[in-house]
């Protein structure tokens, strides 16, 4: 229900409140993306009795991140019972990390079973969302036109990847691919394999290659710290013990959570003690698995574990040591038809170049138009930099939500709790408008406002300001992040808070 002291708009004789009939609506839901957060999406809406809606996919399957991401090593780094939705749990994971390949599965399986697949629209993007007369007019770039009460955007967050400004790439003469966009045909074995980034992406990629590549080459700008985590397989033991006892399933998920919260807490307070666990952790591994000085200082990081997004791997130093591997610091001074020059002047020769240069992490939804009410674009709202009320609801845009919209909780731990917590709290907007009360709502500019100066100052305190470049921070240097602990994050998604919405 809204709150009680919600702002209510337009009260005159003859304005939209006084047209609104108090009777139940069937609203219509329009869902953007058929990834994690646009399957959820669907199947929570039937849960809650919505059945009139419409899944926009513009790629031919749903799976998102785990559809479009192939490369070689590709793995979650949150364990695999907890990267799984808690309505769909599964006995069958077969390891303690999964490879992206089961993810992908398991979505596309979770999305047949609860008989979702008929309602998504595949191959067709959405280009333009229009708030008109109290209803959003979705376009696509097939020509389809539809009207929909309500529109979820669950159109991810590392989604637009992000190429580097490199001199010369284009003139390069062996095979050259974003990480995102694997070219299955280019052969791997025996090839020179050059590796253009350090992130999570790249690390997996050399862990996977460095014994297929004749020669790979790992170009670092920053160094990584690196969490060492085993990942061992789940015998038919454990499966058969998850699927006669599903409690034992539940309660391994309970114990994942709570290891997890630890981090997720620790990283809000760079001096914590779970911090400097962490970090201990991380610097025994470099210490103790690098044998050659050199390579380990040049492995060293200058600033503190977990400022950038911090990596899992049981085997990366064992794979950059292998002799047919090699770490170059030097800056890339630019691309060459025969490689990768370096600013000492040498040419590392390469067959294949792969960028493994992240994510535009503030594209969202678009580049779709959106127009939300009054004729406002999200491109004069967003002018500075993206923004939302609990990365959920932008002010003037009534009735549009977002799943992992701007400055959520990121980094390392599941998305999909997090999506989970913020369609029930939709749900919880939306109520008012099926039960005909009002027809529109939105988050308060104030609401807005003082949320964000608020997750400003607490970002002070967090570990990613404290001195590194990563892909958190914005164009301030403010980490585009939830500050918080998620224990916050879980209480704030219990109820929308009395004054943060304004219904019409
Ligand atoms: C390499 C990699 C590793 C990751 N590892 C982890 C991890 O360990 N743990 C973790 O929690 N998260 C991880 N993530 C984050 C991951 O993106 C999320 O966990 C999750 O998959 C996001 O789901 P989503 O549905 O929000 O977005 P996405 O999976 O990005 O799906 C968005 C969908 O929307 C579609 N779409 C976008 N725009 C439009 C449009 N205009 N019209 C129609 N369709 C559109 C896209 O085609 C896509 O299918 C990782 C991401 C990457 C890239």
């Amino acid at each position: 229900m809204p709150p009680d002291d919600v702002m209510i708009a337009g009260t005159a004789e003859g304005d939209k409140v006084s047209e609104v009939s108090e009777q139940p609506r069937a609203l219509r839901f329009a869902i953007i993306g058929a990834g994690m957060a646009g399957i959820l999406s669907a199947i929570k809406l039937r849960e809650n009795g919505y059945t009139d809606f419409t899944v926009f996919e513009k790629a031919d399957r749903v799976g998102g991140t785990w559809r479009e991401n192939t490369y070689p090593g590709l793995s979650c780094d949150v364990p695999s019972h907890l990267y799984s939705y808690s309505f769909a749990p599964t006995p069958e994971w077969n390891h303690r990390y999964s490879a992206g390949a089961e993810i992908q599965a398991y979505f596309e399986r979770v999305a047949r079973e609860h008989d979702i697949t008929d309602e998504i629209r595949f191959g067709d993007e959405v280009t333009s969302s229009r708030f008109v007369d109290g209803r959003w007019r979705v376009e696509t770039a097939g020509g389809h036109r539809d009207e929909f009460d309500v529109v979820i955007a669950a159109t991810g967050v590392l989604h637009h990847p992000r190429y580097p400004d490199l001199d010369g790439l284009d003139d390069f003469e062996g095979a050259v691919f974003h990480s995102s966009r694997w070219d299955h045909d280019v052969k791997l074995d025996g090839a020179r394999i050059g590796i253009v980034g350090t992130g999570s992406t790249a690390v997996q990629m050399t862990s996977a290659l460095a014994s297929r590549a004749g020669r790979l080459t790992l170009f670092q700008r920053t160094a990584q710290w690196i969490m060492p985590a085993e990942n061992p397989p789940y015998s038919d033991d454990d499966k058969a013990t998850f699927r006669t006892n599903p409690e034992q399933l539940a309660e391994l998920r309970t114990n994942l959570t709570q290891m997890f919260d630890v981090f997720a807490n620790a990283i809000v307070d760079a001096d914590s003690p779970e911090m400097k666990m962490v970090a201990g952790m991380c610097l025994d591994n470099l210490e103790s698995n690098v044998r050659d000085p050199e390579l380990r200082e040049a492995l060293r990081p200058d600033y503190q574990a977990a400022c950038k997004r911090l990596i899992v791997s049981p085997d990366f130093y064992e794979a950059i040591q292998q002799p047919n591997a090699e770490l170059v610091t030097d800056r890339i001074e630019r691309v060459e038809p025969a490689g990768v020059r370096t600013a000492d002047g040498t040419l590392h020769e390469l067959d294949v170049l792969v960028l493994a240069t992240g994510f535009k992490t503030d594209a969202f939804m678009r580049p779709m138009t959106v127009i939300g009410r009054d004729g406002e674009t999200l491109s004069r709202a967003w002018a500075a930099r993206p923004n939302a009320y609990m990365s959920i609801s932008i002010p003037d845009f009534p009735n549009f939500f977002m799943l992992n919209g701007p400055n959520g909780p990121v980094g390392n731990f599941s998305l999909i709790e997090v999506a989970e917590l913020q369609f029930a709290y939709i749900m919880q907007l939306v109520e008012p408008l099926r039960s005909g009360e009002y027809r529109e709502v939105s988050a308060s500019q104030d609401a807005m406002e003082e949320h964000e100066a608020a997750r400003v100052k607490a970002a002070e305190k967090t570990v990613w300001v404290t001195g590194c470049r990563s892909w958190y921070l914005d164009d301030r240097g403010i980490p585009a992040t939830w500050p918080w602990s998620f224990d916050r994050f879980r209480s704030e998604m219990q109820r929308p808070r009395d004054g943060a919405f304004e219904y019409r």
